[in-house]
């Protein structure tokens, strides 16, 4: 019997929020029966090489990340997530552009930290950022610190609306949306749209803007995930159909920072077949 691949487009390890290194994931990976998964760390290509290195037999690996974006349409700004595939790690501009995020990412995750400590919370910044391990720092490892400290009892309930998820929480300095697709595209990357209308998450953009920004070189748009719901997922396919952009489904597995399995979504062969033809790939760079 012939299966379907199953393909995972979005994951993180621990060169940003996630908890497994990258060597660590893609034998998740290929335990867990996928045979295609993407790394897409926030804000940085540190994972690539690792995961490349551990790659199990059998298993190909997209590179990835996904970048941290803000959208200026409206006051205060709305930020959102824009996943990139398949680009030139070594790109000029987009790399100063990464470090300068993962940089502001820093400054902003100690001042988060200075917040709590001015109520009394005891969470110490060089212990959030050894938590970090040198990745790219995230709420998710402030989070870290609330449960080292008896706060809460897991990092769903640090990003209630009392702690990190508006109490706390401070903007990030990220990159704009338009900026980002170029910067992406004159890399030779796809960008695709991570979970635009996942609404318990925030504020969401209007269809309008993913418009222009399909004109402006978006490739896809992400439908399948955990924090979309079935009307919400219906909603982003009629959108990617009605734009022409391709549809990906994917876990957005954080290791146990968040309860969702590797290939818990999964996105379509030919979506897959149209991100490597657009990156310019016909066969998959690294496999197992
Ligand atoms: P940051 O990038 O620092 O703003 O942190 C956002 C990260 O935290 C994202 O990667 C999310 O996957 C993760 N996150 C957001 N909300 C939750 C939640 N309710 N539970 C667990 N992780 C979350
Ligand atoms: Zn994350
Ligand atoms: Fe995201
Ligand atoms: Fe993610």
């Amino acid at each position: 019997m012939i299966t379907s691949p199953r393909i995972d487009l979005h994951t993180h390890s621990t060169a940003s929020d996630g908890t497994l290194t990258p060597a660590e994931l893609v034998r998740a990976a290929a335990d867990a029966g996928l045979d295609v998964v993407a790394i897409t760390d926030h804000d940085t290509t540190a994972g690539w090489a690792p995961a490349v290195a551990a790659l199990p037999t059998g298993l190909s690996l997209v590179r990835g990340a996904e970048l941290s974006c803000c959208w200026h349409g409206v006051e205060p700004a709305l930020s959102l997530h824009l996943l990139a595939y398949l680009f030139d790690p070594e790109s000029p501009e987009l790399v100063a552009e990464l470090a300068r995020v993962r940089i502001a990412r820093e400054t902003r995750a100690e001042r988060m930290v200075a917040l709590l400590r001015a109520d009394g919370v005891e969470v110490s910044w060089p212990q959030v950022l050894a938590g970090a391990a040198g990745g790219t720092v995230g709420r998710p490892h402030i989070a870290a610190a609330l449960i080292r400290a008896g706060l809460v009892a897991d990092t769903a309930e640090a990003f209630a609306p009392r702690w990190l998820g508006e109490r706390y929480r401070l903007p990030k300095d990220d990159i704009d949306v338009f900026r980002a697709v170029e910067l992406v595209r004159a890399a030779g990357g796809v960008p695709v749209f991570a979970h635009p209308r996942a609404s318990r998450r925030g504020p969401i953009v209007p269809d309008e803007l993913i418009a222009d920004l399909a004109a402006a070189g978006l490739a896809g748009l992400e439908a399948d995930h955990e924090d979309q719901s079935p009307a919400e997922q219906a909603h982003v396919r009629g959108l990617a159909a009605e734009l022409g952009l391709l549809v990906t489904g994917s876990s957005d597995f954080h290791g146990t920072h968040k309860t969702v399995r590797l290939g818990a979504f999964t996105t379509a062969p030919q979506a897959y077949e149209r991100i490597l033809a657009e990156a310019g790939e016909v066969t998959p760079v690294a496999t197992g």
